[in-house]
């Protein structure tokens, strides 16, 4: 059953993070809204270093919508091969440059809905968009942040929909974002997939994973 935290709680454990992670910002490059979009589905599936190094060389090359919007997708594809996947993400940039041009005058929008109306942008994408280029507040969900939701005890399934609904309930709205960073950031550097590293994590207080495991 997933828990119930009071406010204070929530309070303690995203302070608890923060101490142990105070640089948890979002680790993509990017100089626009438009190249943090492009950056986000360049990282499914790929770590945020080597989406960096493409898109360091990339956005040298081309970094605004109507650059992306004329390329044929055998131009695109060898310049962001090693993210994996190139084919599709080569796809969704150029077709969701297309529309940026068309539909929302060369800008990328600034709220969740029309944000998914773009190719290649789910909730996860848009959220991310939102919350880091806009300043919105919103929970992104990706493998960590659904890990971390299910071991705390937020919630007993890792379907994002319903993991974002959790945490939004739980967290209070004006933290979002930065619960956001701070789960993944705990995801990435403590609370690993294979072998969390409970002995140097401080909220196991209130961790679900922890205190049933002990
Ligand atoms: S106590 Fe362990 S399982 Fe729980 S959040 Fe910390 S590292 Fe993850």
């Amino acid at each position: 059953m997933s828990k119930k935290f009071t406010e204070s709680q929530i309070a303690d454990m995203l302070e608890k993070l923060e101490a142990m992670h105070p640089d948890a910002v979002c680790e993509l490059n990017y100089t626009t809204p438009f190249e943090l979009l492009v950056a986000v589905i360049l990282s499914a599936q790929c770590t945020d270093r080597r989406v960096n190094q493409v898109t360091d060389k990339l956005f040298k090359i081309y970094n605004t919508p109507e650059q992306f919007a004329s390329l044929d997708e055998s131009e695109l594809e060898p310049l962001i091969f090693s993210c994996g996947f190139y084919r599709n993400k080569a796809r969704n940039i150029i077709s969701a440059s297309r529309d940026i041009c068309l539909k929302y005058g060369g800008q990328v929008p600034s709220d969740v809905k029309s944000l998914m109306t773009l190719a290649g942008v789910g909730k996860k994408t848009a959220n991310v968009v939102y919350a880091v280029a806009f300043g919105g507040d919103a929970i992104a969900v990706d493998t960590h942040v659904s890990r971390l939701a299910q071991r705390i005890g937020f919630c007993d399934t890792r379907d994002p929909v319903k993991v974002e609904e959790a945490l939004n309930k739980a967290i209070p709205k004006d933290k979002w974002s930065h619960a956001h960073h701070l789960l993944i950031h705990h995801g990435r550097y403590t609370c690993h997939s294979r072998m969390p590293d409970c002995g140097s994590c401080t909220i196991c207080q209130y961790c679900r994973y922890y205190n049933q495991k002990t």
